[in-house]
């Protein structure tokens, strides 16, 4: 995202009156913005969520990255695909599991997880076609195996299910379990989550500034389109125009994947 782009996103952020800037992508603290882009949204008000992959820590150059976090006061979401390190490096590479704990208790250190000020989110997500298990289990599974192994401690857990899209949607296809696992979605199927999917109360923003219901619609290429157009894009200059309260949200089979029982949105299991 280039800095233009970027002052769009706070222009919005104050016209809209956004109260949360949640930033993500691969590791989004690369982006040479990103530091001014979160001091800029704190000092306008909004709370400011960064989705850490922990690695990043031990970067060249990111060394003073936990300390300008808490610093700031963004709250800290960090993948943890598992408490047990041969299911962490074997989904995320060797030496993962190592240093991601290492970077969990520099975050304690300053504060994180202890200070509600600095809350530290873990997030969990199956390793292959299955809904993640109960979370408020797994929350005391994670809490109790980190603290004892490794004294960590953190504010909370997301049971995050893995969506048929993209990497996880090309695998499931090349071992041609695609179709059994949409069918496990579907049949999970609960209409009482339906009211609570991310994409009711969020809006995705994609690195050139256009607008999605949610990542996983970004991934797939759908845009959020105007109320009653199905074609054009909207973007950061449009919504500064025009307000998306009511505007309808573009669906299709990935989103059983939301609304399923221990299915999930970017804030955890919904039910
Ligand atoms: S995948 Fe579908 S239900 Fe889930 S947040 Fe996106 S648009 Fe909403």
């Amino acid at each position: 995202m280039d800095r233009a782009t970027i002052d769009r996103v706070l222009d919005v952020l104050v016209a809209r009156r956004i109260r949360t800037l949640d930033l993500t992508g691969g590791a989004p603290e690369l982006n040479p913005h990103f530091r001014d882009l979160v001091a800029q949204a704190r000092s306008r008000g909004a709370h400011v969520i960064d989705r850490c992959n922990l690695t990043i820590l031990f970067e060249p150059g990111q060394e003073d990255l936990a300390g300008f976090l808490a610093g700031q006061q963004v709250e800290v979401v960090a993948s943890l695909p598992c408490y047990l390190e041969d299911n962490v490096d074997r989904q995320r590479g060797a030496g993962v599991f190592d240093r991601s704990i290492r970077a969990l208790q520099q975050l304690n250190a300053l504060g994180y997880g202890r200070d509600e000020r600095l809350p530290l989110t873990l997030v969990y997500n199956p390793q292959g076609p299955s809904l993640p298990p109960p979370q408020q289990a797994l929350e005391a599974d994670y809490r109790r195996f980190l603290g004892e192994r490794f004294g960590i401690v953190f504010t909370r857990l997301f049971a995050l299910a893995n969506m048929p899209i993209a990497r996880f949607g090309s695998t499931l296809v090349s071992k041609g379990q695609f179709r059994e696992y949409m069918g496990k979605l579907r049949a999970a199927h609960r209409p009482e989550n339906v009211g609570q999917v991310m994409c009711r109360t969020l809006v995705s923003v994609d690195w050139q500034g256009f607008l999605y219901d949610c990542d996983f619609n970004q991934m797939l290429g759908l845009h959020l389109h105007e109320t009653g157009q199905r074609h054009g894009r909207l973007h950061l200059d449009d919504w500064l125009e025009m307000d998306l309260d009511g505007n309808p949200i573009v669906v299709a089979d990935h989103c059983y994947g939301c609304t399923a029982g221990q299915g999930s949105s970017c804030g955890g299991a919904l039910a």
